[in-house]
């Protein structure tokens, strides 16, 4: 061979690694970058408003009864299967409702409470603190961005289910106590998930998502570095700030890996401003997002 002869043979050498390289950083990134699932703030957004327009969805009413239907309905034409578990404690019937494509054990479970409280009792004005929360932010929001990634989660998605807790937020009355239907839920699980995820007042316009200090720790790592690839970092803001008990809480108590995704920073909590007004598509999206981000690293593991 000769000189010019090398030169031109190291020169092809050279330009195949060059677009081998090239072909592989681009693919790399597509694929980092590619969107799992089709998640729709708005119609989350418009999930919130049809829920409060029920009215307040406290266990035993009207507008809790048309809430189960209604969510079962939006699940069924997702594709997805229902059903629905009972259970008593302190005397009240509680119905939780869990959603699924496949009828065996998830590895996978999201949750949120559906049901709203009883009393608005954080009212600035004493003469409303009897009166009922919307629950727009708190019960609404959740609700929402599950059955939106029921309708946007691809079928190739890690086995989940989507739960729908009864009865949580009636902590503090007489008669009553926090998260009686994860409580209820748990009691009667039968199987150990690898994770549970858990989405509560996540809905708020202004919002700022702080680590719960409870939730394992691993899941924060997983879910916040989700959340800052797709460049939400002021949103999910890496420092803890609040321990809730929540309905993660039975979870932990049993040893199982959850995390609790909650925006605690909400004057209308517990008031009866915690209106659809309040809840913004942006903020519903960003978590939709990263939650379907998250479970695409998952299911690609
Ligand atoms: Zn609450």
């Amino acid at each position: 061979m000769t000189k010019k002869g090398i030169l031109l043979y190291l020169l092809g050498i050279g330009t195949l690694l060059a677009i081998v390289a090239i072909w592989y950083a681009t693919a790399f990134q597509i694929r980092s970058l590619q969107e799992f699932g089709f998640f729709n703030g708005s119609r989350a957004l418009s999930d919130v408003q049809t829920q409060v327009a029920f009215g307040p969805r406290i266990p035993g009413s009207e507008a809790h009864a048309r809430t189960l239907d209604w969510m079962r309905m939006e699940l069924q034409s997702a594709g997805w299967r229902t059903r629905t578990q009972k259970g008593e404690i302190m005397g009240h019937s509680i119905q939780n409702l869990i959603a699924f494509r496949e009828e065996s054990a998830p590895l996978i479970i999201l949750a949120a409470h559906y049901d709203s409280r009883i009393y608005a009792d954080q009212d600035p004005d004493p003469d409303k603190r009897m009166d009922p929360v919307p629950g727009a932010n708190d019960g609404a929001s959740g609700v929402a961005v599950l059955l939106e990634l029921a309708r946007s989660l691809p079928e190739s998605t890690i086995p989940t289910w989507l739960v729908f807790f009864d009865a949580e937020d009636n902590g503090n009355i007489i008669g009553w106590d926090w998260i009686l239907g994860s409580k209820s839920f748990v009691d009667q699980l039968d199987f150990a998930p690898m994770a549970v995820v858990v989405i509560d007042m996540i809905g708020d316009s202004d919002q700022n998502i702080y680590i719960e200090s409870n939730s394992d720790k691993y899941l924060v790592d997983e879910i916040w570095d989700s959340a800052n690839q797709l460049g939400y970092s002021d949103r999910f803001i890496p420092e803890q700030k609040y321990s809730m008990l929540d309905d993660h809480t039975p979870f932990l108590q049993k040893g199982i890996p959850a995390i609790d995704i909650i925006d605690f920073d909400y004057r209308y909590w517990h008031t009866t401003e915690d209106t659809p007004d309040k809840v913004s598509e942006e903020s519903l999206q960003v978590v939709g997002k990263t939650i379907s981000s998250w479970l695409g690293r998952r299911s690609s593991n």
